[in-house]
């Protein structure tokens, strides 16, 4: 049977936040334009097939991950939308086809192999993806390639291109607006060149989070929504009242002591108490997300609305923080983040990106929805 988890470590997820920031979206969408949402890595470590329930009941068009198996969950768990998966493993393409997966194609290599794939089988007409490279260098064709890509697609009736799409590389910031006008420009010629070739007209997308609130005129037929269906305004500044938050991080307290001045806590004696103070042992470390760049008086959590910043080092499975000045005890509620103590201030503290606090909270905690 299944035994619910019991580690205090929780993360909580606000559905209807969420769909507060799904719907903000789309009305910034010009009528008739498709949303595809991004709920690779676990749905940005928010828990997929909640989010992915939530997201198809709520008639979003598309659903897109980064690799087969996440693909395969999510089919697991009864979701029935389409799916692209971005990052197509060859070895896969047995269990990409039999969920009913649509891959991205985006070299001749991949292509051909997975043309083989779908002749050896007999199949035709396989939806598939094109990702085109129009800066970024990532993955895709170049646009060069296209028309050699076109060669390819003519007559062939193995596959049935969906849709064409290219990621911005630096949608979020006004200092590359002219690289991105680039990006934008070089997809509409190639897109053209495919429908052309092909004869039939495809899902043009282009735009991720930042880009729908920043290049409205490029919606073209579908956009990409990622970060900030999670609450997160990735342009630079940031200045979205309009989304809200959608996870909580919080954790309780296991231990409180009283350390004289001089004392040091933690491993490697890192922490060092100047004067005789509180602190509280609280369980969450390295282990569930709580990166070690968190250490050390960097990273700073709040008991009973008072902020406590961490003390020495974070280990694997706990971490210290100071609570001299707060009137703490033992399972005390400590919040890590929150709708007021912003993941993105988090980020800031140990020069990272809200993606990468959000994607590193591991499986050991808790979600919880409402
Ligand atoms: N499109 C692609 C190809 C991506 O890899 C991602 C995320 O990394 C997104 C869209 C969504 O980006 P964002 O989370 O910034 O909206």
């Amino acid at each position: 049977a299944l035994v619910q988890k019991t580690h205090e470590t929780v993360m909580e997820i606000n559905l209807n936040a969420m769909l507060n920031n799904l719907n903000y979206y789309k009305s910034k969408l010009r009528p008739g334009v498709k949303l595809m949402a991004m709920v690779k890595a676990f749905s940005y470590g928010s828990g997929t097939f909640e989010l992915a329930n939530m997201l198809q009941y709520n008639k979003v068009d598309y659903l897109a991950v980064a690799y087969t198996d996440e693909g395969i969950g999510l089919r697991q768990a009864g979701i029935s939308m389409p799916i692209m998966v971005l990052n197509a493993e060859q070895s896969a393409f047995d269990k990409l086809v039999e969920y009913k997966l649509e891959p991205v194609l985006y070299s001749f290599g991949l292509f051909d192999d997975f043309i083989k794939y779908v002749q050896r089988n007999d199949i035709v007409n396989y939806p598939v993806h094109v990702k085109i490279d129009t800066g970024m260098h990532r993955l895709g064709f170049e646009p060069l390639e296209i028309e050699t890509l076109c060669d390819l697609l003519e007559q062939n009736k193995f596959v049935r291109v969906v849709s064409a799409y290219s990621h911005l590389a630096a949608s979020e910031a006004s200092e590359h607006d002219a690289f991105t006008q680039t990006q934008i420009d070089k997809f509409e010629i190639a897109t053209r060149q495919i429908e052309e070739c092909l004869g039939y007209s495809i899902i043009k997308h282009i735009l991720n989070s930042s880009g729908i609130t920043r290049w409205a005129s490029a919606q073209f037929d579908m956009v990409r929504l990622g970060i900030g269906l999670y609450g997160i305004d990735a342009a630079v500044p940031a200045d979205n009242v309009a989304l809200q938050p959608i996870t909580t991080l919080k954790t309780s307290i296991s231990q409180v002591k009283r350390i004289p001045a001089g004392e040091t806590v933690g491993y490697g004696r890192k922490g060092v108490l100047p004067r005789d103070g509180k602190i509280a042992t609280v369980r969450i470390g390295y282990a569930d997300g709580y990166l070690r760049a968190f250490g050390n008086g960097v990273g700073k959590m709040y008991v009973n609305g008072i902020v406590a910043p961490t003390v020495g080092n974070i280990a694997m499975d706990m971490c210290m923080i100071d609570v001299t000045e707060i009137d703490a005890e033992e399972g005390d509620e400590v919040i890590v983040f929150n709708e007021t103590h912003r993941i993105e201030d988090l980020a800031t503290q140990i020069g990272t990106i809200p993606y990468e606090i959000l994607t590193n909270i591991s499986q050991r905690v808790k979600r919880v929805y409402f």
